[in-house]
């Protein structure tokens, strides 16, 4: 069962619930997808023993061959090919490596080479989790290729928390697409309903069943708590602006090793998934 942990915006305490909800069941894979940024590894605190790197294919012009480069650059989509005369501008975190412009490319002019874009990284924490964590090489926008490479690490026979991106853009979209559930995380503010009324209508349009965990509740208004009572979403937990929690928190100390009784808390959340989700 795979339960992916999404929120609209950044900074709500989603990895705070995809740690607390692996740490309280164990026995799990946790999948750090949030690759620009990822953070679980400061919380559950795996021994690494493991590391992939991740590539994808570039092209590279040889133009001492003196060839007309100009239908690559009206190829490419993405613009990552300018012509200026003889001259060839390749703005590589632009290219996506569909591998067009060896197509369409004066031929044996144009070459492709593996370049790293970010790294997997894997190991164990407790109790039992089996981790692992995308890590975006910095300038490169290739968010989806290590999410795809971490896709085919998946033990489908255990349970699956994946920590996804902020936003609701393609690498949140990509992170949830196999999910049997998605529990959305938010704050009690405008900002947080207005970002979690953009991720129910992205998992209403993929159909994947969804509950919500208000996190510093207390702080805001009650208009998230209404929206979802109204649309009969299901909350799942609230998680109240405490200072003990956030003090912990910013030290690397996770809610459930904090206070031991949030353990049963997100287990009750995990058996109402496995109920809600077959
Ligand atoms: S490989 Fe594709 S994306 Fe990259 S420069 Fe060529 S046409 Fe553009």
């Amino acid at each position: 069962m795979i339960i992916s942990v999404a929120s609209g915006k950044g900074g709500t305490g989603k990895t705070t619930v995809a740690v607390s909800l692996a740490m309280a069941r164990g026995y799990c894979n946790f999948m750090d997808y949030d690759v620009e940024a990822p953070n679980a590894s400061f919380f559950l605190k795996p021994d690494i023993k493991n590391e992939q790197t991740v590539t994808m294919k570039q092209p590279y012009f040889l133009t001492e061959t003196g060839a007309d480069f100009k239908k690559c650059a009206e190829f490419c989509h993405f613009n990552a090919v300018a012509v200026a005369g003889k001259e060839v501008i390749f703005f590589p975190e632009l290219c996506h490596g569909c591998g067009g412009c060896l197509l369409v490319g004066p031929e044996g002019s144009v070459m492709e080479k593996d370049v790293e874009v970010g790294k997997i990284r894997k190991g164990k924490a407790d109790p039992g989790i089996s981790f692992f964590m995308g890590d975006l090489k910095p300038g490169y926008m290739r968010t989806i290729t290590i999410q795809s490479e971490m896709d085919k690490l998946i033990e489908h026979d255990k349970i699956v928390i994946i920590d996804c991106p902020p936003g609701t853009s393609c690498p949140m979209v990509f992170s949830l697409k196999d999910s049997d559930y998605c529990v959305l995380v938010t704050e009690p503010t405008p900002y947080g309903l207005n970002d979690l009324d953009l991720s129910i209508e992205v998992l209403k349009s993929m159909k994947i069943p969804y509950g919500v965990i208000i996190n510093r509740d207390g702080i805001g208004d009650g208009k998230v708590e209404e929206y979802c009572n109204k649309n009969n979403i299901k909350i799942l937990l609230k998680i109240p602006n405490d200072m003990g929690i956030a003090r912990n928190y910013s030290r690397g100390v996770s809610l459930v090793e904090y206070d031991n009784s949030w353990a049963g808390k997100f287990n009750k959340i995990l058996d109402f998934i496995e109920k809600e989700a077959v």
